[in-house]
């Protein structure tokens, strides 16, 4: 652990490499709150180049916390769709609500009450805080922690709670307490840009000498692998009806029931988004198809062999490998369901939608041309 005059100069090259070579990035351009709130979310799945086309459109659609607190829903998933983990989308509208209720409209700047908030836990709470406010709390994500880990040499699984504990700890150590946002950035951009997870670019390392992984030889393989959980394998159908006019119909979004998702619950795979009649199946898929169908849209006939396969899909979702299997079925009128919709086929994402349910429309659209 770096200490004294050691630290000092540790400090001292990581944040003039910092100012010096920081990536132009739009968020870093803003000392506002909702900005820097909105590409910590933005950022927690996505990566740098993907999030800044969304983050610049949803800033001209909701320019701050008022806009997207009275926003509907609807709108917000649509400038989201595409980025996926829909329920990041979901509480930040959410949390929007809550600041304009309960803190005038500002985002709160003490820790206890941002961290009240929707969809914000430590590491976002410490980002946006430190950056927008000064306040002296160090990140900890995956990526300052494989920083870490190099520069102290830790073994083992990172994400054990007491190595974990740990690794926060010396972040708070490290952490410049005259520029904790610019310090918290700095340890983010030396992870995203040199200390990468594979071949990390030590000859440019600002920091290099103070590289405990560097010295031994073994930064590159820090940290060690985690068990990773099994993959479960999911097999879904979907109904993808059309019309003469070349329109599908899509259900709605399915009510949040509370209820523990296990590895087959299709509300979670079509992120509780606009999607196809859908089922889990195993067995025949098109017999137990026409069944949920029958029993979904008990005033429309439908018959085996009016179901066209329409071959495989593959897609993941966290550790399941979903195989998807559309049927076409073509009808002179779609059958009508409460609260459903119907949507030009090429058009499923003028509703929001997952990426598996684009997924199984381009599959559709590439047999069938879009308008019959
Ligand atoms: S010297 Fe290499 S491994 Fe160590 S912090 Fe710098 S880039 Fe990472």
């Amino acid at each position: 652990m770096l200490e004294g005059r050691e630290l000092a100069a540790f400090r001292k090259q990581l944040l003039g490499w910092f100012r010096q070579f920081q990536r132009d990035l739009p968020w870093r351009r803003t000392a506002d709150p909702y900005r820097i709130w909105l590409s910590e979310i933005m950022l927690q799945q996505t990566r740098v180049a993907a999030a800044i086309p969304y983050y610049e459109r949803f800033l001209e659609r909701f320019p701050d916390v008022h806009a997207l607190a009275t926003a509907q829903q609807e709108d917000v998933l649509r400038l989201w769709s595409g980025l996926g983990y829909y329920s990041r989308a979901r509480n930040l509208q959410k949390a929007a609500q809550q600041i304009v209720a309960k803190h005038g409209g500002q985002f709160p700047a003490r820790l206890e009450d941002a961290l009240a908030l929707p969809g914000i836990g430590n590491y976002t709470a410490a980002a946006i805080l430190s950056i927008a406010f000064g306040e002296k709390l160090a990140v900890l994500d995956g990526n300052v922690a494989r920083v870490l880990a190099r520069l102290g040499a830790v073994r083992g699984d990172l994400r054990e709670s007491k190595r974990w504990q740990d690794l926060q700890k010396t972040a708070d150590r490290l952490l410049e307490r005259q520029s904790p946002g610019d310090w918290n950035q700095a340890m983010m951009e030396l992870g995203a840009t040199l200390c990468t997870p594979k071949s990390p670019q030590c000859l440019l390392c600002p920091v290099m000498q103070f590289c405990e992984g560097r010295k031994l030889g073994i930064a590159e393989s820090l940290p060690e692998k985690r068990k990773k959980r099994a993959t479960v394998e999911v097999t879904l159908a979907a109904a993808v009806f059309t019309d003469r006019k070349g329109r599908t119909l899509l259900l709605p979004p399915p009510k949040d029931a509370g209820e523990k998702a296990s590895a087959d619950h299709v509300p979670t795979l079509v992120s509780k988004m606009w999607h196809f009649p859908t089922l889990s199946v195993t067995g025949d898929p098109a017999a137990i198809l026409l069944a949920f169908l029958r029993k979904q849209f008990p005033n429309v006939q439908i018959t085996k062999p009016q179901l066209t396969p329409v071959g495989k899909i593959r897609h993941a979702v966290t550790y399941r490998a979903i195989t998807i299997l559309p049927f076409l079925i073509g009808l002179r009128t779609l059958p009508r369901a409460s609260g459903a919709k119907q949507v030009p086929l090429g058009d499923v994402s003028s509703l929001p939608v997952s990426n598996l349910t684009r997924k199984v429309a381009q599959a559709v659209l590439a047999l069938v041309p879009a308008n019959r």
